[in-house]
């Protein structure tokens, strides 16, 4: 429900009142406690009057189409295109923040474009966009607006991809992600002390989410851990991490370990070295990890798929463009048979690795 003048204010229902007369958000394990005009650490939820509610319902820091890779996501419809947008606000605080001009924006102004959910997805049809993605910053904190855009894309026969670091309470978990089709899910390390020291949030959460996208969902989902040099790209690291995946979420989870650069508050870190990202595949796929992929980096051979079966190249991939197709149409090997876990739609999409910004009627 929109209150008073301005559209993009509207009600919102997970939050309660405590004694002390603060409201409690209840969307993410932050619980941040409001008195009247206080926002969240997120920016975009605050409290006006005797309720939460969500600041920017509908507007967007800007619109791109993205290829899906790009996400990334590898096994979900390959080589198509997708609309991407973000609003402004995060609900961590990572000192080596990739998107910090969005995420950690406190100016309206960000949100210079405004679009309806139904604008939205005729955009993406128009633009012959298979899927729209709520990325750049985290859409659990806009869940209403990227759950309304969802649901017209869905009418539309768009699907809806949300890049999250999964940091979320479990009733607004399962209302958001009945809305999504796939994700990727950010595991931004695999230490309590990183997630409190480096993001100001916690590990166990965000585990709870994978588990529960893996065993409550049919959404599609692939992990991606930004490796950064001597905080978080250890080998005992990637073994725990990697274990944890095969042992509670399966084989069939693709990883991916991508490349940091210095960035926000964390700019006395060097990249992450080519040789980082192998070695971090290589155990993962070790452990029993069927697809595992290096980003951010020029890798032939880490940004292709293989057959778990035979180990032949079925998706070759340059960057984020395909270069190589043996699949059939269903997702199945075309030298053994054997199915490539993800969702697979006929032959592969034809966007390459360009990046066109949209604009929309304001
Ligand atoms: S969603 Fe925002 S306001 Fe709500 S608890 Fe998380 S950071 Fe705080």
């Amino acid at each position: 429900m929109t209150i008073g003048l301005d559209s993009s204010v509207i009600s919102t229902h997970y939050w309660h009142a405590l004694d002390d007369g603060r409201i409690q958000c209840d969307v993410c394990p932050r619980a941040c406690k409001l008195r009247e005009g206080q926002r969240g650490l997120c920016f975009v939820r605050a409290r006006q009057g005797d309720q939460v509610v969500l600041t920017s319902y509908g507007r967007s820091s800007g619109f791109c189409i993205d290829p899906i890779e790009k996400k990334p996501l590898n096994h979900f419809l390959p080589g198509t295109s997708v609309l991407s947008f973000g609003t402004a606000g995060c609900n961590l605080a990572c000192k080596f923040c990739q998107n910090w001009d969005m995420s950690k924006s406190r100016e309206m102004d960000t949100l210079a474009d405004a679009a309806s959910p139904e604008t939205l997805a005729e955009a993406a049809v128009a633009q012959g966009a298979h899927s729209v993605a709520y990325t750049y910053n985290d859409p659990v904190i806009f869940m209403e607006y990227a759950m309304d855009v969802a649901d017209a894309c869905r009418e539309r026969g768009v699907r809806s991809v949300a890049v999250t670091a999964g940091y979320i309470c479990d009733a607004p978990r399962r209302e958001f992600f009945a809305h999504m089709d796939a994700a990727n899910v950010d595991l931004k390390a695999f230490t309590e002390g990183f997630y409190r020291k480096i993001c100001g949030g916690s590990l166990s959460p965000v585990l709870d989410t994978l588990e529960y996208l893996r065993h409550e969902t049919d959404v599609w989902f692939e992990i991606t851990t930004l490796l950064i040099p001597d905080e978080n790209d250890s080998p005992q690291e990637i073994e725990a991490l990697s274990r944890w995946v095969v042992e509670r979420l399966g084989p069939d989870v693709p990883l991916h370990f991508t490349a940091f650069h210095p960035d926000w508050k964390m700019r006395d870190k060097p990249h992450t070295s080519a040789a980082t990202l192998s070695h971090a595949r290589e155990i993962a796929m070790s452990n029993g990890i069927r697809y595992a992929y290096t980003g951010n980096v020029h890798d032939a051979v880490g940004g292709s798929t293989y057959c778990h079966h035979c180990q032949e190249l079925l998706i070759g991939r340059d960057w984020h463009a395909l270069s190589k197709w043996n699949l059939t149409d269903d997702g199945h090997c075309r030298f053994c048979g054997t199915r490539c876990a993800g969702v697979f739609s006929g032959p592969p999409g034809h966007w390459g690795r360009r990046r066109v910004p949209v604009h929309l009627a304001r």
